[in-house]
């Protein structure tokens, strides 16, 4: 297996595979890009096929940090971690132990965080061996998952007003693929805000919940891309959005939390062509890095909400940007984002 001539591999700064024998720990910590400072990303525990697989999402997974931090206004450098195993079956003490001190060892150039399948708990375990974690229980910020759905619902209300004109989101059909974690937490913003709520989950209690909460309308699994709506939200897993489902979107916008919605790059123009705005996942999503990114300082809610309601302000200059140059919206966002980071620019030394 090689990095450099790995087709995920972008100008990484640093991949270290990390192994710890007695607790059973087999980890990849990838640093994509450090210009704008340290690299914050959350932590994957995955059971990946094979080693590759886990290189593939490790290399992609942090490149798209860097992307995210750059138009989340934070001070922050992309870099992701992912461990080999099954989140249900194989964790232990010491195998968070193990993973806090590699993250350790790294000496603060990367900061651990959640992500699937590495909970507050795991997070709290790592934070015995270091100080660089983030999203921590006790005194730390806990759990992102409601910081997404603010920053979703403000990415939301942006591209509704972007390309409908609407200045609020009253009477609007949202359909919500997804109602775990985030998905819960946007369909409450949503209800508060008169939305009209059509939601799928392969967990029937989820969407139970929301249906009973919230008066959401329960469709099947497949039947979430036929729906007669206005929005799109995808949050469960990414390329849900393919060759065989954007023929079927009646929405006009497409915004959610999931990573990596677009199942190919060409798929943000086929949107572009069938005039569907999209709101970059990156983008939109970014409430959770903007939340555990206070981590350590004093946590000011209303600074930090603040903070995630700019997404709807950077996602409205991406927009217009599209819009006047006539390239899709997640085209123009990359652009935005490697003109923060500066992407020509290589390697630490420039981060003074
Ligand atoms: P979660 O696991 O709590 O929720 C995902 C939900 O999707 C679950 O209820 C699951 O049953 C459901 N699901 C899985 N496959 C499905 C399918 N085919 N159809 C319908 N439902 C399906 O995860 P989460 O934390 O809510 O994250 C949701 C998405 O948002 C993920 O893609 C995640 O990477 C992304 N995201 C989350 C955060 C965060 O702060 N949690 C931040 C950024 C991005």
């Amino acid at each position: 297996m090689s990095i450099f001539d790995h087709p995920e591999f972008d100008n990484h700064e640093e991949v270290v595979f990390c192994h710890d024998r007695d607790s059973g720990l087999k980890a990849i910590i990838a640093i994509h890009n450090r210009n704008l400072g340290p690299a914050l990303g959350g932590c994957r525990m995955w059971p990946y096929a094979s080693d590759d697989e886990a290189l593939t999402d490790a290399l992609r997974l942090s490149r798209g940090m860097t992307y995210k931090s750059a138009l989340a206004d934070l001070a922050l450098g992309g870099g992701k971690s992912v461990i080999i195993g099954d989140s249900r079956t194989m964790k232990s003490d010491a195998l968070f132990r193990a993973m806090g001190r590699f993250v350790d060892s790294l000496g603060g150039r990367y900061t651990i965080a959640e992500d699937v399948g590495v909970g507050v708990d795991d997070i709290d375990i790592m934070g015995q061996e270091t100080a660089h974690v983030a999203g921590r229980g006790g005194d730390g910020v806990g759990d992102p998952s409601p910081a997404t759905a603010y920053g979703v619902y403000k990415g939301i209300q942006a591209a509704v007003a972007h390309k409908l004109g609407h200045a609020s989101l009253q009477d609007l059909r949202i359909s919500v693929q997804g109602v775990g974690a985030v998905g819960y937490h946007l369909c409450r913003y949503l209800h508060q805000a008169g939305g009209k709520l059509v939601v799928t989950d392969i967990d029937v209690e989820s969407v139970r919940r929301v249906v009973e909460e919230f008066g959401a309308e329960a469709v099947d699994l497949e039947d979430i891309y036929d729906a007669d709506v206005d929005i799109y939200a995808p949050c469960a897993l990414g390329a849900s959005v393919n060759d065989e489902t954007i023929p079927r979107l009646r929405a006009k916008i497409v915004a959610g939390s999931a990573n990596n919605q677009l199942a190919e790059a060409r798929h943000g123009s086929d949107l572009a062509e069938r005039g569907i705005l999209y709101a970059p996942d990156y983008v939109i999503n970014a409430g959770g890095v903007i939340h555990v990114s206070y981590e350590g300082g004093t946590f000011d809610a209303a600074r930090v909400r603040s903070h995630i309601g700019r997404i709807g302000k950077t996602l409205t200059e991406i927009f217009e940007r599209a819009a006047s140059k006539r390239i899709p919206t997640s085209d123009a966002a990359d652009r935005l984002a490697e003109e923060r980071f500066g992407a020509t620019k290589l390697g630490p030394s420039v981060a003074a």
